[in-house]
């Protein structure tokens, strides 16, 4: 009977260690769902990568001969294994050299899904002194945008790249002004510019791009969700 009720004690007594070991790994797992439940907000939402140009249309033409439909489909590219290491769900309006219209990439941003429209482009100027890359929005964007424009030139900054201007585009551009979901279209740097030429068209110099856009998107679906 003795045994029986140390059998009992010893039952109970395991049971009592059963609920601490699972109140301490409770306690312990909950910083950690917490942890990737907030990652996982963070990822929440589409990225559209919009490399500007193709096919028919390169675009500008640098004096070395390189057009800009080139250079902005391979910082796009460079931008896909840092979308994916981070869960970044996204989509490329184009994945090679073809031509897209403006009313098909507006179209893409427009499908249903929390969406941000990243367009990409480079800058040319006739005379020289003009170097940076630029961030634009529409004239009546939402607050995310503007958000969504001043973080990319933080990421673009923090990667050591010249800010030439942050601001409202006047030029009514298509993709900024048909997409219903937040848009920014970046100018990546001025390919009049000899420096700015040199890292839009070297390799290390269009990863840092895709870098400094993709910590940017980080930060925009980090504040934003
Ligand atoms: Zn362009």
């Amino acid at each position: 009977m003795k045994q029986c009720d140390s059998n009992n004690f010893a039952y109970g007594d395991n049971r009592w260690k059963a609920l601490l070991v699972l109140s301490v790994v409770c306690l312990l797992a909950f910083p950690l769902w917490l942890h990737r439940a907030m990652g996982k907000d963070q990822t929440t939402g589409f990225v559209v990568i919009d490399p500007g140009h193709g096919g028919i249309d390169p675009g500008t033409r640098s004096s070395t001969g390189v057009d800009e439909k080139t250079i902005v489909l391979a910082v796009a590219k460079d931008m896909v294994p840092l979308l994916k290491h981070d869960h970044i769900k996204y989509v490329l309006t184009r994945d090679r050299d073809k031509y897209v219209s403006l009313s098909d990439r507006v179209q893409i941003a427009n499908r249903p899904g929390d969406r941000l429209l990243l367009s990409i482009h480079c800058d040319y100027f006739k005379q020289h002194g003009m170097d940076g890359f630029t961030v634009l929005y529409a004239q009546g964007a939402s607050h995310d945008s503007h958000v969504a424009a001043h973080l990319i030139a933080v990421g673009l900054i923090h990667e050591g790249f010249i800010c030439h201007n942050v601001r409202r585009d006047t030029r009514g551009l298509e993709v900024l002004d048909k997409s219903n979901c937040p848009a920014v279209l970046v100018e990546l740097g001025f390919m009049s510019d000899p420096h700015d030429l040199r890292y839009l068209t070297s390799k290390s110099g269009q990863q840092r791009l895709a870098a400094g856009l993709v910590r940017g998107l980080e930060a925009y679906l980090r504040v934003t969700r």
